[in-house]
């Protein structure tokens, strides 16, 4: 997160995020609003006075991460008095006052439900009325936080919060709450906004995204777009992607339920909306699906994808994958590596199956030994990695498209920058380069999840 000063001598914040997309757009709007409140954000952890963590839920580990964290931070104070520290979002929506038991020291402990809240209780924090936990009312309207920080290219921004769809083993529709969508108006200003302020990309955030405009109307009236969408999420895709400044529109997470014949037309006609979506699969046996209540089967998904291929030639698929849920056999876990290549991923997160409780998995025998969960994650990694390595050794000695923005982690002689496809690029910038600037590269050299090459013309294109 860059610097963004209220002033030097103002209280200095540093938020870590753990987890999602959605916990990074969270720490975006924190950090806005606490910078609107009169405090200034700062990268570096030595030089805060109040360090928020913010949490994750999804499995066991990220929260013994999270806590690991904050215990270590609670063993800075004694070193540095006068130091807060705090941790938000969704581990703390889990377990509330459990954050100040498990963690000697910590000042504060904000939910999902409440974030809007923060800068009140870190003043309170300050002014000695601590320790305190805030999770709120899970009846209460969710908030859609909307502010942002300055200076950047992509944007993340929520057009869907909460998740109805109660897969087995997920903690989501516990912490994050019912699914709510948010009215079309209200995105498209916020991200009229943005445009005004040089973003040139933005990503659509929901958990289950294509459930856009389901459970509560977004759009006044019923009439179709301009290119004849009625269905919700095309319509909102077609209003983004004509904003003045806004070039590229992604949306995440999918769901195969969602790939209607509407969003693939969209997808495909719409010059804005990027080649790739994040499809989670999370396994390919039917008889896992059925027990993860993921709603589709292996068939169901794959063609999906093959609706969606047939609109959008050139799409990459990415995918997240769950090993070791209850009762995988060797068998449903070939099938999960038959149904990857299948469908060709691009690329895929995968995941050791982890345990909630209040989840309906929960009840089931965690009966995949830690061993067997890790040699599938290996084997699933390889797969991917060699899927990973073809699908991109075609590109060497073609030129992509890419959206620069900023210079590489790793090598700041380098640039780093996305394809529509979401692919990755490492380039020499030979000519000036600018963040946002759209340039064309040569790729010369590939790895799995990486394409590296250099500027060709004068810059962008
Ligand atoms: N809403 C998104 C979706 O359904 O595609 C993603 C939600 S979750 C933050 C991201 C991923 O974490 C899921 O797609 C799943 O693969 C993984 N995940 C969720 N619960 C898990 C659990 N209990 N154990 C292991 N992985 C889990
Ligand atoms: Fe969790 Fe399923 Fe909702 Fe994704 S769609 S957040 S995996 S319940």
């Amino acid at each position: 997160m860059i610097d963004q000063r209220a002033g030097d001598s103002a209280v200095a914040v540093h938020i870590r995020t753990y987890g999602c997309q959605m916990n990074v757009r969270d720490s975006e709007s924190i950090g806005a609003l606490l910078v609107r409140h009169g405090y200034r954000l700062t990268e570096l952890e030595d030089e805060a006075d109040v360090i928020l963590i913010n949490t994750c839920s999804v499995r066991g580990k990220a929260e013994d991460k999270a806590i690991g964290k904050l215990r270590l931070m609670g063993v800075e104070k004694r070193k540095r008095p006068g130091l807060i520290v705090g941790a938000m979002g969704c581990m703390v929506q889990r377990i509330g006052w459990g954050a100040i038991k498990r963690v000697k020291g910590l000042d504060f402990a904000v939910g999902t439900h409440r974030l809007s809240a923060l800068p009140a209780i870190i003043d309170a924090v300050r002014a000695g009325r601590g320790p305190i936990v805030d999770v709120g009312d899970e009846e209460a309207e969710p908030e859609a936080l909307t502010g942002h920080l300055d200076g950047q290219v992509l944007a993340f921004v929520n057009i869907l919060l909460g998740c109805d769809r109660q897969c087995a083993y997920c903690i989501v529709p516990t912490v994050r709450g019912r699914e709510w969508s948010r009215p079309a108006d209200s995105i498209i200003k916020e991200i009229r906004a943005l445009a005004e302020q040089g973003v040139k990309e933005v990503t659509l955030l929901g958990q289950s995204v294509m459930s856009y405009g389901r459970a509560n109307a977004v759009w006044p009236g019923a009439s179709a777009s301009r290119h004849g969408f009625t269905e919700p999420l095309p319509r909102l895709l077609e209003a983004v992607a004509e904003i003045p400044g806004i070039r590229r529109v992604r949306f995440t997470s999918g769901h195969p339920s969602g790939c209607t014949d509407e969003l693939a037309r969209a997808m495909g006609t719409l010059a804005g909306v990027c080649d790739h979506l994040h499809l989670p699969v999370q396994s390919g046996s039917d008889r896992i699906l059925k027990a993860m209540r993921r709603g589709y089967t292996a068939d169901t998904y794959l063609a999906a994808v093959a609706r969606l291929r047939k609109a959008v030639p050139a799409l990459a698929l990415t995918s997240d994958v769950i090993v070791g849920f209850p009762g995988e056999t060797e068998e449903d876990f070939e099938q999960t590596r038959r149904l990857m290549d299948r469908a060709d991923f691009d690329n895929a997160y995968i995941f050791k199956y982890s345990p909630r409780e209040g989840t309906p998995a929960a009840a089931l025998v965690d009966d995949i030994s830690a061993d067997d969960k890790l040699r599938r994650n290996h084997v699933l990694l390889e797969d991917q990695d060699r899927r990973g390595l073809a699908l991109h050794g075609v590109l060497v000695g073609q030129v992509v498209e890419v959206l620069a923005e900023g210079a590489s982690l790793r090598n700041q002689d380098r640039w780093a920058g996305r394809t529509t496809t979401n692919r990755i690029v490492i380039f020499e910038p030979r000519t000036a380069v600018k963040a946002g600037d759209t340039v064309a590269v040569l790729v010369d050299r590939v790895g799995p999840q990486t394409l590296y090459g250099s500027v060709v013309g004068d810059g962008e294109i």
